[in-house]
């Protein structure tokens, strides 16, 4: 699998994953879809009617979190509603990169409380998005719409995550996408 063909399957799953899961609103169709090559950055394919314009993007921002988490990944267990969860019966015990691939909002709600907000901001910058402009856990893993982030932004933010595929911490949240 080339690292162009892979990206756009992570950022595809990743979409749809968002649009079927825990996002309140219109984000989009799941027609709607931007391809970037990995090295260049340039746009291959892009179907997104405003895709400069800054909007919470749910879940998508959730790979960015983990990278401001210090530490090794706890294991957690999410128990539903209860654990603030968008699966009501709950993941159970989970892993990150199963927590990551499930898109489990309790485990993430876990993770971001222990995360420093300038070191969030530090990572975003890394990767050319924007902070969240209101910093809370929920915000931090994309729920409400505290952190907006352009379309296309986003997706030169996983494109450049994908060329860091050689980073240990990196090459773990991509297996999780
Ligand atoms: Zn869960």
């Amino acid at each position: 699998m080339t690292t162009l063909l892979s990206l756009l399957l992570a950022a595809g799953m990743a979409w749809g994953h968002d649009i079927r899961g825990d996002i309140a609103g219109d984000v989009g169709s799941s027609a709607d879809y931007i391809a970037v090559g990995v090295r260049s950055g340039a746009i291959i394919e892009q179907r997104w009617a405003d895709a400069m314009a800054p909007i919470p993007l749910g879940s998508l921002v959730k790979p960015f979190t983990a990278l401001a988490y210090s530490g090794v990944f706890p294991e957690f267990v999410c128990k539903g509603a209860e654990s603030r969860c968008w699966l009501a019966h709950g993941h159970g015990r989970l892993r990150f990169r199963e927590a990551l691939a499930q898109s489990c909002n309790a485990y993430f709600l876990n993770l971001s409380r222990e995360i420093d907000p300038g070191t969030l901001a530090v990572v975003a910058a890394k990767f050319g998005i924007a902070a969240p402009e209101i910093d809370s856990a929920e915000t931090r893993i994309g729920l409400g719409d505290g952190w907006r982030i352009s379309p296309l932004g986003l997706v030169h933010a996983y494109a450049e995550l994908a060329s860091r595929v050689g980073e240990p911490r990196v090459n773990e949240i991509l297996a999780g996408l």
